[in-house]
């Protein structure tokens, strides 16, 4: 696995950055609260279909407290066309709960916090951060582990092992819009099986790790 000179991965930033001016979060929220139950159900699913299941259960859900007031059974109800729906309804009802009892039905700004909560995890606690706290933050999903090792931002063969190094591979004024260029960059062009070499912006840096 051959890795980028720093002075070609801050080129790499540079291009992708031009590339996806518009690379945001593609979730639908109005909250922080929100935002938290998107990315919760938004866990080996596309966002796509988590926008489908949202609007009616934010509207069933419009805080944490009204969450607690659901059966488990009612909001698998409302999210059972996404995958794991009886697990992330689950964990939405119980994280839910914890917010209720230890937060006055906030979402906590910091990462012990929110990585404490039932059904957290880093990925989830990154994406709110960086979405709802305007912090710098690069949360590692399967296009970001997949493009960061190809491309040789990193050499890494896990995702935490990946999130770290990113951070001290790229400047941290970039974290939040290289997370999103990586995303946007995955799905479309640098795709898991047929990665679209030839109309690719960044060809000329790329190491092309593994292909
Ligand atoms: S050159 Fe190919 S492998 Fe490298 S980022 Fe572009 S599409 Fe992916």
């Amino acid at each position: 696995m051959a890795k980028l000179s720093k002075e070609n991965r801050i080129k790499v930033c540079e291009l992708l950055s031009e590339e996806y001016p518009e690379a945001k979060c593609a979730l639908d929220y109005d909250s922080e609260y929100h935002l938290l139950v998107a990315v919760m159900l938004s866990a080996q699913t596309t966002d796509v279909s988590v926008n489908k299941v949202t609007p009616r259960l934010f509207s069933l859900a419009p805080d944490a407290y009204a969450m607690c007031a659901l059966s488990q059974e009612e909001i698998e109800e409302v999210i059972r066309q996404i995958g794991l729906y009886r697990n992330k309804a689950k964990n939405i009802l119980a994280m839910s709960r914890v917010l209720c009892a230890e937060y006055d039905g906030k979402v906590p700004g910091n990462y012990e916090e929110l990585v404490a909560l039932p059904g957290v995890g880093r990925k989830t606690a990154n994406v709110v951060l960086a979405e709802a706290f305007g912090q710098q933050r690069i949360a590692v999903d399967t296009h970001v582990f997949r493009l960061a090792n190809r491309i040789g931002l990193t050499q890494e063969k896990d995702v935490l092992k990946t999130e770290e190094a990113l951070m001290k591979a790229l400047p941290k004024e970039s974290w939040v819009i290289m997370h999103h260029a990586l995303i946007f960059h995955g799905r479309n062009c640098c795709t898991a099986r047929n990665p679209a070499c030839s109309r690719c912006c960044i060809e000329e840096y790329c190491k092309k790790n593994g292909l």
